[in-house]
């Protein structure tokens, strides 16, 4: 395993291994080969590792549409307490390899993360919002841990918020396993101003005053910005104006610190970038080097646009 990379859990089927109910895989060119070259992937077929054969009858969720089941789509055999049971080894394995988040299978009843099909007794669809029975299973006993299907990840805007989400939860994973106080907390939010503002400006105010009230136990404030942090990074995805916003924001940081030439070239590569001429990575290397040409302490902690995991992603 190549130590720079990063581990994500990964549907097989995506990866080309033939494990489909019909014998069959689905193979995604850019995950394998592009993606691939910056992630280790660890694969894994929660249908197979149940026990279920290739190939095999299929299966598709089922009411009620508040817990939908998984059930034999021929032979009508309920299968959701057993899987359940099985997926938790499952998924203990995959964090011993140290995953920081998955790349599911779309519109599959047991990978699929939206939109998923729920039947009734009589093979109608009676609802399109359902949640397949793995993918449910981690998201809900693992918050911190990104999912995105092999749809989205091709589409720039969520592949970012992905990437976003995944370093930002692996650091917030760290940071509530130390034995943190005020100061730390207040640390960690600071050093992600950026890039939640760049997310939804509005969250970062809400967060700031949440983790100054003394009236709330500092674990209940951890707990309560732990839901925040993950709404903002996963439900608002950066824009370019938002993130146009907070490059001439960190300028104001260091402006009474800049030759002339130094502000007019940093204006006009970020005004270039919020007109799309030019790509983001142009003005943060800019901020990037005035940042350490002086000195700036406060920029240089900005993960924003000190972020070495997340550049490799931005030339995806
Ligand atoms: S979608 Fe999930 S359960 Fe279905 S074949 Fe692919 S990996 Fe297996």
């Amino acid at each position: 395993m190549n130590a720079s990379k990063i581990n994500i859990a990964i549907s097989r089927c995506l990866l080309g291994d033939k494990v489909r109910y019909n014998g069959t895989h689905k193979f995604d060119q850019w995950i394998s080969n592009t993606l691939g070259q910056f992630v280790t992937f660890i694969p894994v077929c929660p249908e197979v590792e149940f026990g279920m054969g290739i190939p095999r009858e299929p299966i598709q969720l089922e009411i009620p549409i508040a817990s939908p089941q998984i059930v034999s789509v021929y032979s009508n055999k309920n299968y959701t307490q057993d899987m359940l049971k099985s997926f938790k080894p499952i998924i203990s394995n995959l964090l011993n390899k140290s995953i920081l988040g998955f790349i599911l299978k779309s519109k599959s009843p047991s990978c699929g993360i939206y939109n998923i099909p729920i039947f009734n007794n009589h093979h109608s669809i009676v609802a399109n919002n359902g949640m397949g029975l793995f993918a449910r299973m981690v998201h809900h006993q693992l918050p911190l841990y990104p999912l995105i299907d092999e749809h989205q990840i091709h589409q720039p805007t969520y592949r970012e918020s992905f990437f976003n989400a995944l370093f930002i939860c692996d650091r917030f994973r760290k940071f509530i396993n130390t034995s943190y106080d005020e100061n730390s907390l207040m640390a960690f939010h600071f050093r992600h101003k950026s890039q939640l503002q760049s997310h939804h400006w509005k969250s970062w105010d809400i967060m700031n005053q949440l983790i100054q009230n003394q009236s709330l136990h500092l674990m209940k404030r951890v707990y309560i910005y732990q839901y925040l942090l993950i709404k903002t990074i996963l439900q608002y995805h950066a824009t370019t104006y938002l993130k146009s916003r907070v490059l001439f924001d960190l300028m104001a940081w260091i402006d009474n610190r800049l030759l002339l030439n130094e502000k007019n070239e940093l204006i006009h590569a970020i005004d270039q970038y919020s007109r799309h001429n030019i790509s983001l990575q142009v003005p943060v290397n800019q901020l990037r080097h005035l940042a350490l040409k002086y000195d700036h302490s406060d920029l240089q902690n900005q993960y924003f646009l000190f972020s070495s995991q997340q550049d490799t992603f931005f030339h995806l």
